[in-house]
């Protein structure tokens, strides 16, 4: 049963069936039938039944219903790391450290963000008048989610959503549906109404495309692929509706000739290597000063030799495999042309052995390459990181932003103003200086150029998922207004 509608689960109205699979092993974890544009429409509909009564809940009431959430998926965090390690091949530690506490703390932090929506102070901006602002909810939501994280996705989709007052459907990843269902079954054992989530796993190309057509969505928020979340925005013109869109980025890594080298190439391999590089921030592109070139190559080299790919259950298991076989191949072919116009210093492997069955590839380094080569301009989304050099600081900002994307970025500096410079410079929704991932609920994540508009996470969120509203009062009590002298003259003045 993979919808989730109205507060309950609910068998599939017949589509093709579709099995998910354990990209680990290569085995069916189950076996379901899509959602189709029946279900959608059910589910819309419960949302917009939904509305009424949650989007005029206290913020009181909303947050104290999120309170409890956390608390039940804090009791349910074996269980959800369990399903997510398996449905997306990640390493149970990695699910057990970053995923399902991440989540939790978004929960946390929305259960408080839920009252504290601000706004202009009420006051007299024209002597006649009295004006307020109302921040209101959008309305019914309409979410479409990627694979690569399919809990952390649905809970920067559904969260703010909700705290604001809105109702939401989700269609999650049709190869990853299980932990976003999970997710909006215990919200609603946790207190939160029927309607208010309903998530309806389904294809993207006719359940979601019916999904951001629908006219009685009133938003669509949508992480994935730049190229899917072009036709998001083509879907949405039809109804003009409000879009956040969450799309694809191409991170550089940007290393100065006064770097601390170590931490840089520690960094290099946590932030290549996150999720199988399966990670729209990881990063892909390093730039680097000619002086530490070969040393970054070097060091980079010998600490991926020391990567564990393993089953994913297997506590010591460091790299999980890519999401499927179909995705390996594309990954591979990638390195594969790589091979006639740069240097693979390591990796471009599949291995074989009792990992054969599982989609898994190795840490793969790329030297020599430019910003003409496919592997710079566009996504790999593998674990594959990219060298090239740098001579001067201005050719390593140009460098950075010698790309589509402007998703995140980072700069490896001891030297404060080169830092300033390159958190200022650099084009993208997020620059971290002397590390690379480290994501907080406190603050927003989000892109500019092709990576797409709006944000994840944090109190700013809440500009997407809210509209504002000015309520103006008269404060005169005059039938006949000065202003009005503009447009007819009834009494001489
Ligand atoms: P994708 O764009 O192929 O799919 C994303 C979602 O869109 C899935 O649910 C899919 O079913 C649906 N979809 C596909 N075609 C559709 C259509 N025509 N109409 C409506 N929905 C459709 O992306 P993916 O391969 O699942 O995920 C990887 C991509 O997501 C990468 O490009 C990655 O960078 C990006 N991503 C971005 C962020 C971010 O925060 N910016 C986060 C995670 C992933």
């Amino acid at each position: 049963m993979t919808t989730f509608i109205d507060g309950e689960r609910r068998e599939s109205d017949g589509g093709e069936p579709y099995r998910v699979i354990d990209p680990s092993t290569g085995e069916t974890i189950t076996e379901y039938a899509l959602a189709g544009p029946g279900q959608v429409d059910a589910a819309v509909a419960a949302a917009r039944a939904a509305y009424d009564g949650w989007s005029r809940t206290t913020p009181g009431e909303r947050s104290g219903i999120l309170t409890a959430f956390a608390a039940e998926m804090e009791r349910r965090a074996s269980e959800f790391a369990e399903v997510e390690s398996r449905q997306a091949g990640k390493p149970i530690r990695l699910a057990t450290e970053f995923d399902v506490p991440g989540t939790i703390d978004n929960i946390a932090f929305f259960a408080g963000a839920a009252r504290n929506l601000d706004g202009k102070a009420t006051a007299e901006y024209s002597a006649d008048h009295t004006s307020s602002i109302r921040r209101e909810p959008v309305g019914v939501v309409g979410s479409i989610s990627p694979w690569n994280y399919p809990l952390q996705m649905a809970a920067w989709k559904i969260l703010p959503a909700i705290a604001a007052g809105n109702t939401i459907v989700l269609k999650p990843a049709e190869n990853t549906p299980l932990t976003s269902l999970m997710f909006a079954e215990v919200a609603t054992a946790a207190g939160l109404p029927p309607g208010v989530i309903n998530v309806v796993a389904g294809a993207g190309a006719t359940t979601g495309a019916h999904l951001l057509r629908h006219p009685d969505v009133d938003m669509v928020s949508f992480t994935g692929s730049t190229r899917v979340g072009r036709t998001v925005l083509e879907a949405a013109a039809s109804t003009a509706k409000r879009v956040h869109l969450e799309l694809g980025g191409k991170a550089p890594f940007v290393v100065f000739d006064d770097a601390d080298l170590d931490a840089a190439i520690h960094g290099a391999v946590a932030g290549s290597l996150i999720n199988t590089g399966q990670d729209c921030t990881a990063a892909t592109r390093a730039i680097v000063h000619r002086s530490l070139h070969d040393r970054i190559i070097e060091g980079v080299a010998d600490l991926y030799a020391t990567v564990r790919l393993g089953p994913t259950p297997d506590p010591a298991t460091d790299l999980g495999p890519l999401i499927s076989m179909g995705h390996r191949d594309k990954v591979a072919g990638m390195v594969e042309r790589a091979r006639s116009y740069a240097r693979v210093v390591t990796g471009g492997a599949s291995p074989g052995g009792d990992l054969a069955a599982g989609s898994y590839y190795s840490p793969t380094l790329i030297a020599g390459v430019t910003p003409a080569h496919e592997v710079w301009t566009d996504e790999i989304f593998g674990p594959v990181l990219t060298v090239t050099p740098f001579d001067s600081d201005d050719e390593a900002i140009a460098l950075a932003n010698d790309t589509a994307y402007g998703l995140a970025a980072s700069a490896w500096t001891r030297d404060v103003y080169r830092a300033l410079r390159a958190s200022a410079e650099i084009r993208s929704g997020c620059v971290w200086i002397n590390d690379h991932i480290p994501i907080i609920s406190e603050m927003p994540h989000g892109g500019v150029k092709q990576s797409g508009f709006g944000k994840d996470m944090s109190a700013y969120s809440f500009e997407e998922y809210t509209t504002i509203k000015h309520v103006m009062f008269d404060r005169t009590a005059v039938a006949e207004k000065p202003w009005h002298r503009t447009i007819f003259t009834i009494s001489p003045m």
